[in-house]
């Protein structure tokens, strides 16, 4: 049986397809406290199939988080479906539609920096768990005898694995897997090489910036973690037990805190990083600038508005750090994003054959699979390992 509680947004209105903006809105049930609803985002109207589901899952104990996801992506396939002029209890072939379609729209570009950035697109991982939300909708709405049993059994498939008992094949384990699921390709990150780097920071237009990407090259902190920095924080010293340091040689320390620009470190565990003499001398011509360019310099923060008269002295922003590094990196044909200086410092720390439990440290990752996305080798590393197999530096014997 199917049916459904609203009049749907299909080609069967008098007056067209109907375009309705639904958006994850956060309620408050009498019974059970904090949740969230689909609403339509100019009437505020609750979308009755999803907001009912929504509700069950509040019911279910799921987490307020858990609900707002499910609520987000329940939401972007109910907006979708208007103008698609499709009808949701068909199943299947719409799920799957709205997951391709979902793979080639481009995210929304954060104000300010959309000339700047290259179109980003969801990963196979965040699709998948678009379909995974709505694929639990479909299962409660068969449940609910919204959709028909067909139209539910069509989500999963199943899979029988038949294994060798003595030389005859068997049934085995039966597993049912979802019908719509979307690829995932988890994919080198993006590095820079010695020439990139080079050039990279040779295209940087004043002594503060070359600075900070000379720093976060080499450090591999997060754009948020070098933002963040206090002028405390940097031990630029061979010896740093005059100021109640007692790590030894030039480093900075990333702690998480509060910051007037809103940068944030992502650990909360503090961490000591060693940087190297060259970026050191690098700091001084940026501190000169300072001096030199602020009548009034009380900012705590390491890295602050200098160049241009409006607001002269105050903490350096991330929208305007990451179209720095696009301006810059595009001088030299490159696009060089903010973290691909933290992929690069930890793959060039993997290579060099640094423990992975350092890198681990380095990188202030809590937990060693955070890095396993650096094991990944390139296609050059698989060659260069053939030819070296192949030319030489074998073992004789
Ligand atoms: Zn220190």
């Amino acid at each position: 049986m199917t049916k459904s509680l609203i009049p749907l947004p299909s080609t069967t209105h008098p007056i067209g397809p109907i375009s309705r903006r639904w958006i994850a809105f956060s309620v408050i049930h009498k019974a059970g406290g904090p949740s969230w609803a689909v609403v339509d985002a100019s009437t505020y109207e609750l979308h009755p199939e999803a907001s009912a589901y929504l509700h069950y899952l509040l019911g279910s104990a799921r987490s307020t988080n858990t609900i707002r996801a499910y609520a987000q992506r329940l939401a972007a396939f109910f907006t979708w479906i208007g103008p698609a002029r499709l009808d949701w209890t068909e199943g299947v072939p719409v799920v799957s539609r709205f997951i391709r379609e979902l793979a080639v729209t481009a995210l929304d570009t954060p104000d300010g920096t959309a000339e700047y950035r290259e179109p980003r697109y969801r990963s196979g991982k965040t699709m998948n768990q678009y379909a995974a939300a709505i694929t639990q909708f479909y299962m409660w709405a068969a449940r609910s005898d919204l959709i028909s049993e067909k139209t539910a059994a069509g989500f999963y498939e199943t899979r029988i694995a038949y294994g060798y008992s003595g030389d005859r094949l068997l049934p085995g384990q039966v597993s049912r897997s979802r019908a719509v699921r979307a690829k995932e390709v988890e994919e080198a990150p993006k590095l820079m090489n010695e020439t990139g780097a080079k050039s990279l920071l040779e295209a940087v237009s004043n002594h503060r910036d070359r600075f900070l990407v000379a720093l976060m090259m080499e450090t591999g902190v997060r754009i948020g973690e070098a933002l963040g920095l206090r002028t405390e924080d940097l031990h630029l010293f061979h010896d740093s037990r005059a100021v109640g340091c007692a790590a030894a040689g030039p480093h900075i320390h990333v702690r998480r805190r509060q910051n007037p620009n809103a940068a944030l470190s992502k650990s909360s565990n503090p961490r000591t990083v060693p940087v190297t003499e060259t970026v050191c001398t690098l700091y001084y011509p940026y501190l000169e600038d300072r001096i030199d360019l602020l009548a009034q310099d009380s900012s705590p923060m390491v890295f602050v508005n200098l160049y241009s008269r409006a607001h002269a002295g105050e903490a350096l922003k991330y929208s305007n750090t990451v179209k720095m590094f696009y301006r810059s990196s595009g001088r030299t044909g490159l696009r060089v994003n903010p973290h691909m200086t933290r992929h690069t410092a930890a793959t060039r720390w993997k290579r060099a054959g640094v423990p992975a439990r350092d890198v681990q440290a380095l990188l202030g990752h809590r937990s060693p699979s955070s890095q396993l996305v650096y094991e990944h080798t390139s296609d050059q590393d698989l060659r260069d390992a053939i030819e070296g197999v192949r030319y030489g530096r074998s073992n004789p014997s």
